[in-house]
């Protein structure tokens, strides 16, 4: 099925489907579990639109390219373009926000940094953005405040608290407009926190964020 964008009920957002902009190594937890270092400027990478699809359906991961990792993240839907933007235009132009999981073929990843070579081929393959459903910006009190769980086959795998990113969502994203225009319908995700590990087929899985939703999905072979 082609994907759209959707809020809660599966009701179309009228919005077109576009790019998702990432931020790598926001949480310190995981920037620890990776053995990584903190990026004084954000670490940004992008996935195209054949990325995006509906985390509700079974996620299909590729089975021949080694590990791949769930990475939970919160995602902001934008309902208008950005340029060097403000961070009241940010505010603005948020239609609501959701998860999204930034599925990474970690061994794909390891071998590119090694060679020091961009990620897309371990980040930006077609289905790598599984993408909730959106809750709108009016109904979310606190965007400093949430919390959101995954859960893999009954088990707690990751937790996170968007009070403990680095760089916090509105500013994040003034950021990210002054480096590339946002456009309507575009996806931002914000980082994941610790806890990323491998999805293998049959699994299913349990996604949360706060009291706004919950999706139940499974993982299949792509
Ligand atoms: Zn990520």
């Amino acid at each position: 099925m082609t994907y759209r964008h959707v809020d809660m009920q599966g009701n179309v957002i009228p919005l077109p489907v576009s790019k998702v902009v990432c931020i790598g190594r926001n949480y310190l937890d995981h920037i620890q579990e990776m053995n990584a270092t903190v990026s004084e400027a954000p670490l940004l990478f992008m996935k195209p639109a054949a990325a995006i699809c509906h985390m509700h359906e079974p996620i299909a991961v590729p089975t021949d390219k080694g590990e791949c990792h769930n990475e939970l993240e919160v995602s902001v839907l934008l309902k208008s373009s950005l340029k060097n933007a403000s961070v009241d235009e940010v505010k603005s132009a948020i239609w609501g926000i959701g998860l999204g999981l930034d599925l990474t073929l970690r061994d794909v990843q390891a071998a590119l940094k090694k060679q020091g070579q961009p990620w897309e081929r371990a980040k930006s393959f077609d289905n790598s953005a599984p993408l909730s459903g959106f809750v709108p910006i009016e109904t979310v009190e606190d965007l400093e405040d949430l919390h959101f769980t995954l859960s893999i086959n009954g088990k707690v795998r990751q937790q996170g608290h968007t009070e403990l990113m680095l760089h916090k969502i509105i500013p994040l994203i003034a950021h990210m407009s002054s480096i590339f225009t946002l456009d309507s319908g575009d996806v931002v995700l914000t980082g994941t926190p610790k806890g990323v590990g491998e999805l293998c087929p049959g699994d299913t899985v349990v996604a949360s964020l706060d009291t706004h939703l919950d999706v139940n999905t499974e993982v299949v072979a792509q």
